[in-house]
Order: structure tokens, then C-alpha cells, then sequence
């Protein structure tokens, strides 16, 4: 009797690998796929594959409004990331408006419902670990949904330069970003290379914190976090930890000299245009196919992070009224589990260095 029963859990779990591997062959763009589901999947939250290659199941929501925070472009419905991410934002604005004199975060993209690319802006902000926090401090009254939509890009850069302007750079920008890169689980924090500058000519905190905050092209208006993956996930594949040194010297110099205004070589033949490419669902973790057709939860309320606060409660609430995404979980764990000792090899997300695109 038993071996029967055993025989037959063999039998569904080949029979879903096998569906799996028709969603799997989708030549259909990712980015189409995930960009056009409203909710995140039920069951427990899992940051899956790389920030720039990957997909979020269980994803939480930052409610709209916080007590120091406002969420911008809720059209975009990407206000969804692991619980951790939102814990931190929760924190980094309590702390922020507190302690830093900042009054509180204007929070920008996180990640989609079931994260996954995007139809348009981020390489990354895949797996609900990264999130955009913008350079205005937020306006003491509620925002409309129309001014959230069409928020100004308030630059910190002197008008045609690659410099902070002084009129515009306060020491709570500075305490802001530097309070963000001194949480243990935050991986880095991106920033115009002006604006790292800036920070290396001036941070009077904790210079070894200089090292997480990392130049890259745009950042002027708004920073990145990019936090670890959440210590004992499996799945989640982390970036390497950045070099120890602050970062202040020959590589700062180097983005200032590729960024620096050159002219315009007129090229010599027509320039080809090249195909697109983008992420099918073959090129993302096998887990995202099933994240992509798990059961939605009823509502986006319902996957709100509990105003409490407490991450821990909100999620042991919400585990209570839906049930986990078991086949999800089945796959990840798929090295621990007897019966899912039957998945071929190379089903299971492999780690892999990816290049870093913030
Ligand atoms: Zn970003």
C-alpha cells in the first residue's frame, strides 16, 4: 500500500515538472508575463534568483502611506518585496525622521507583485530585495494620487555637471544614505558617482561604510538599496560583497572620466540596429514558472505589511489565511525532500555570477 501511495506522489510530481517545462518554453518576454499580474502569490515569501534575474513569491506591500513614508507611482503597482525589504524601509524611515532630520521617505519602485522584469525602467528590482528611495524629502502633508504619479525628478547635481550642487545637498542626505548602508542586511546602496563623491569628501560617520555605497550611472534624484538575501533562504543568490576599500579613490576617478562629456564621433557606416533581447521564463529560476501560476492572494490589502511594524506578526497573521504555495517550497527545497529526489539534475536554481546592473 504504501509503495503504491509512494508511486503515485512520483507520478504527480512528473506529471507538474512536465507542465513546469510548457511554461518554461514560453518564448513569450518575461517581462510581459510578470508585468501584467496585479497580485503576488500566496504562501510564505521567497526571493528567488538574482536581483537582475529572478522572481518573488509571497510578496508584502509598503502600505500606501506610513507614518514617515509616501509611496510614489501607485500606478505602477510596484510597491511589493520580500518582508525583509519592507521591514527595512519601515525602519530606515523611523529612523530617518527621527534621528537624521529627514522627515520621511518618498519610496519609489520595489518590485512587482511576483517581481520578475519589468515593461519598462529597472534591469533589476527582481526578487522585492531592491527598492528606490528618492532625494526630496517628503512634503509635510498627503500627496495626491496624481502628484505621486507625476512626481518631479528633483536632481541633487549642479545643472550640467557631475557635481552635488551645495544649494540643494543638505547633511541629512548624507545621514540619509549613510543611515541605509549601515544596516548589516543592506548589500549596497547605488548613487550617482557626484553624490559618492560628495559623501567621500565629506562623511564624518563611519568611513568604512563608504565601501556599500557604490557609484552607477542616474541615481541623482533617487538612491537604491539593495539588500542581502535574507539569511537562510534558499534560492536567493547574492551579489559578492563589495571591495573593502571605501571606493573613494581610482574607481570614483574612473566613473568621473567615463562619464565626461566627449564629442559625438559621427560613425562611419549606418549603424545596424541591434535585435532586442530580452529574459524568457527558460532564463529565470525554474521556481518562477510556478511562482508566475500560483494562486493569487484575495487582495492586496491582505498582503499589506502590517502597520505594526512587526514583520513577524504581520507574517505569522497572513500564514494564518493562506496557505503556503507548497509546490513553490517543493521545488526550492528540492535538495531536502525525499520525493523531490526525483528532479533531474539542473531543475534546481544554480548559482551563478551575473553582471551587475542596479
Ligand atoms: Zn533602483
Amino acid at each position: 500500500m504504501r509503495s503504491i501511495f509512494r508511486f503515485a506522489i512520483i507520478l504527480a510530481s512528473l506529471v507538474s515538472i512536465t507542465a513546469q517545462d510548457a511554461v518554461a518554453a514560453d518564448p513569450t518576454p518575461a517581462k510581459k508575463l510578470f508585468g501584467s499580474v496585479t497580485l503576488p502569490s500566496k504562501g510564505n515569501a521567497q526571493s528567488l534568483g538574482f536581483y537582475a534575474k529572478g522572481c518573488l513569491a509571497g510578496g508584502i506591500a509598503i502600505p500606501v502611506d506610513g507614518p514617515a513614508w509616501q509611496v510614489l507611482h501607485l500606478s505602477r503597482n510596484r510597491r511589493w518585496g520580500n518582508p525583509e525589504m519592507i521591514a527595512l524601509l519601515e525602519r530606515l524611515s523611523r529612523e530617518a525622521s527621527a534621528k537624521d532630520g529627514w522627515p520621511g521617505l518618498l519610496v519609489g519602485d520595489i518590485s512587482q507583485p511576483r517581481g520578475g522584469p519589468m515593461l519598462s525602467g529597472h534591469a533589476s528590482h527582481q526578487i522585492g530585495l531592491d527598492a528606490d528611495i528618492w532625494l526630496t524629502p517628503m512634503p509635510d502633508r498627503k500627496l495626491s494620487y496624481d502628484e505621486r504619479e507625476f512626481f518631479p525628478e528633483n536632481s541633487v547635481l549642479r545643472k550640467g555637471t557631475l557635481y552635488v550642487d551645495p544649494n540643494k545637498w543638505t547633511k541629512a542626505h548624507a545621514r540619509l544614505i549613510m543611515r541605509a548602508a549601515s544596516y548589516p542586511n543592506v548589500e549596497r546602496v547605488f548613487v550617482h558617482p557626484g553624490i559618492k563623491k560628495k559623501l567621500c569628501d565629506t562623511w564624518q560617520g563611519d568611513r568604512s561604510l563608504l565601501s556599500k555605497v557604490r557609484p552607477i550611472y542616474g541615481h541623482h534624484y533617487h538612491f537604491h538599496i539593495r539588500m542581502k538575501c535574507p539569511a537562510g533562504s534558499v534560492g536567493c543568490e547574492d551579489q559578492v560583497d563589495p571591495p573593502n576599500d571605501s571606493g573613494c579613490g581610482k574607481p570614483l576617478a574612473e566613473w568621473f572620466d567615463k562619464l565626461r562629456p566627449r564629442p559625438v564621433a559621427k560613425p562611419k557606416k549606418p549603424v545596424k540596429p541591434t535585435k532586442p533581447t530580452y529574459l524568457t521564463l527558460n532564463n529565470l529560476p525554474k521556481a518562477c514558472a510556478v511562482v508566475l501560476d500560483a494562486k493569487s492572494v484575495p487582495s492586496a490589502q491582505m498582503a499589506e505589511f502590517g502597520r505594526s511594524g512587526d514583520v513577524a506578526v504581520n507574517a505569522a497573521a497572513f500564514a494564518g489565511d493562506v496557505p503556503a504555495t507548497k509546490s513553490v517550497d517543493a521545488i526550492i527545497a528540492a535538495t531536502e525532500t525525499e520525493d523531490m529526489s526525483l528532479v533531474p539534475q539542473g531543475r534546481i536554481p544554480i548559482p551563478l555570477p551575473r553582471p551587475l546592473q542596479p
